[in-house]
């Protein structure tokens, strides 16, 4: 699948936090599960408090108990803890050189999935691995790796996986006593093979359909011609077969031949996510030569069409270089905006066309950001789009940014 806005805007989020550092350990990572009272992290916090009043360095201790102070009230805000939990990082990020120009940050995140434990971490930089993990693609892939000896059955998500079933053949080997024993032989041993096919097709469809909705595809593997033999057979349940994707050779059985299956697996995700950016610029390019009124492209034009609840798909390079600006007058509050290139510097001279003063404000919001936040008012599909590639340089001859519409719509 292509990047969602909302993956862009938490990995964006990890990035900043992964550049902050603290002078000393006095930086805080708090990770709360779902289902945890309020209350009990409250206790807690409150017992850290306390202890921190033991550092012996006066300014570290006035950093962390701040920190502390600044993260209890927060979270008063909550009676309950949200449903995936809830992570906050604060603490005193140097502003400047020297000691003492540190300001309490703080940042409190509702993560995309489960926080899977408690977590109180107090170090020299804030502790992303949970988030990180939740930051990488999840996506759940169902693996057979078989030959005729045997098979197993694994569920891999990201880069972790998960053996959910085996299963043995009972296959006599072969063996040359010609004529008459020798044919007889062979079909016993085939309805030997037919039988396992039949039982790993079972188990398979037993352990791996409680999954259906989550299973991006399904890919077999294995040495030789059992598992093109397996895939042919349909002794999978109709639901999983129709998921198979990929059918891929390997020099391995049992769980070597998994983690060569996962590899394997792991480059062809990789294409398929690419191959799903490329046909979504060709949609739009095919859409643009036919029927060019269900397309916008350039910046303003997507943008008009996203405040006008037109635009039902936005495509936008990672790369792209514009940014929202909004610019206050200070003196009289007046407020304009505009959309401009972000290697442009701030506006040079500038005079306000309702009182006539000179000094002013200026915001700026990258625009991928800015489309993000105008396409979930209206519910339009964000696709972030890697700029090095053949389908990029093509959305880049569009401005870099271009959406296909819900209605013809002229601005
Ligand atoms: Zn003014």
């Amino acid at each position: 699948m292509a990047m969602t806005y909302e993956m862009y805007e938490f990995r964006k989020l990890l990035k900043e936090l992964r550049r902050k550092r603290g002078r000393g350990t006095e930086l805080i990572s708090l990770y709360i599960p779902p289902g945890r009272p309020v209350a009990d992290v409250m206790r807690y916090l409150r017992k850290e408090y306390d202890q921190a009043g033991n550092i012996k360095d006066k300014l570290t201790r006035k950093n962390v108990q701040s920190a502390l102070e600044s993260i209890m009230q927060r979270l008063k805000l909550y009676r309950k803890v949200p449903p995936n939990g809830l992570v906050i990082f604060c603490g005193a990020i140097p502003q400047g050189a020297d000691r003492g120009t540190e300001k309490i940050e703080i940042y409190v995140i509702e993560p995309p999935e489960p926080v899977p434990s408690f977590r109180y971490v107090c170090d020299h930089e804030f502790y992303l691995e949970p988030l990180e993990d939740m930051a990488r693609e999840k996506k759940a892939y169902g693996l057979i790796v078989m030959d005729r000896g045997g098979g197993l059955v694994a569920l891999l998500r990201g880069s972790t996986y998960q053996i959910l079933e085996w299963v043995t053949a009972d296959i006599p080997p072969k063996h040359s006593a010609g004529g008459q024993s020798q044919r007889r032989f062979e079909r016993i041993r085939e309805e030997r093979v037919h039988d396992f096919f039949k039982r790993l097709g079972a188990r398979a469809s037993k352990a791996l359909l409680p999954y259906l909705n989550e299973l991006e595809g399904i890919i077999i593997g294995g040495p030789g011609d059992a598992r093109e033999k397996f895939e042919e057979g349909d002794f999978m349940d109709y639901r999983l077969q129709q998921k198979v994707v990929a059918n891929l050779p390997l020099s391995y059985t049992e769980e070597q031949g998994l983690r060569e299956l996962i590899i394997k697996a792991q480059d062809y995700m990789r294409e398929a996510s690419l191959y799903e950016e490329r046909s979504k610029v060709e949609k739009l390019l095919t859409m643009l030569a036919t029927r060019p009124g269900a397309v916008a492209y350039g910046v303003g034009e997507v943008v008009r069409a996203l405040q006008a609840g037109a635009a039902e798909e936005v495509l936008v390079l990672e790369d792209v270089d514009y940014e929202y600006v909004v610019r206050t007058c200070q003196n009289c509050g007046y407020q304009e905006s505009e959309i401009r290139r972000s290697s442009k510097a701030q506006s040079k001279g500038w005079t306000c066309p309702k009182c006539g003063a000179t000094t002013f404000t200026e915001e700026k919001t990258h625009i991928i950001e800015y489309v993000g936040e105008l396409a979930k008012q209206s519910a339009a599909k964000v696709s972030i789009v890697n700029p090095k590639s053949e389908w990029g340089e093509q959305l880049a001859a569009l401005g870099g940014i271009a959406a296909l519409l819900r209605y013809e719509f002229s601005s």
